[in-house]
């Protein structure tokens, strides 16, 4: 399976969401709300995901894990319903869709990276007149992909320990 497009909209806000993503496989499957973070050991493609819920123990409707009351009945929840990753943060999202294979996720990382640059340069040389293009085909980023794989290792894929056990959910 190959990536065909990709689709980058920059967030020009502050922030570590530097932008959102969609991409196309062979020309006929799309992954949309993929976003691009620039976290503390490099940029990030985060999956598209979903708010954790469980089921209220008085009326069986179902709340966020970090819900405290039933949307429902109102009645008070049981405390510390959700469970923590390697890093002891709470995980509260689970991935709704994802790559299994090391080998994938870097190759979706290194094509969306390219393509967040070419769209962030454009942004920049245009400056004010800058209208999105927003949708790369993969043969517009072939130089650029190859540029990145000599040049920095993406190394927040050695911090992928935790997302092995969100595969499990
Ligand atoms: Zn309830």
């Amino acid at each position: 399976m190959k990536v065909t497009e990709v689709r980058i909209k920059l967030n020009q806000t502050a922030g570590r969401l530097k932008a959102y993503c969609s991409v196309t496989f062979d020309d006929v499957f799309v992954i949309r709300e993929l976003k691009l973070i620039d976290g503390p050991n490099g940029y990030f493609l985060a999956m598209p995901s979903k708010k954790l819920e469980d089921r209220c123990p008085h009326c069986s409707a179902k709340n966020q894990v970090r819900s405290h009351y039933c949307n429902w009945c109102g009645k008070r929840l049981p405390e510390n319903r959700a469970s923590s990753d390697m890093q002891g943060r709470l995980r509260l999202y689970a991935d709704v869709a994802h790559p299994i294979k090391m080998e994938f996720r870097q190759m979706l990382h290194d094509v969306v990276m390219a393509a967040y640059r070419r769209e962030k340069e454009l942004a920049e040389t245009m400056g004010e007149n800058y209208q999105p293009k927003e949708l790369w085909r993969i043969e517009e980023l072939s130089n650029y992909i190859r540029l990145e794989e000599i040049g920095k290792p993406s190394d927040e894929y050695l911090l992928d320990e935790d997302e092995k056990e969100n595969d499990s959910l």
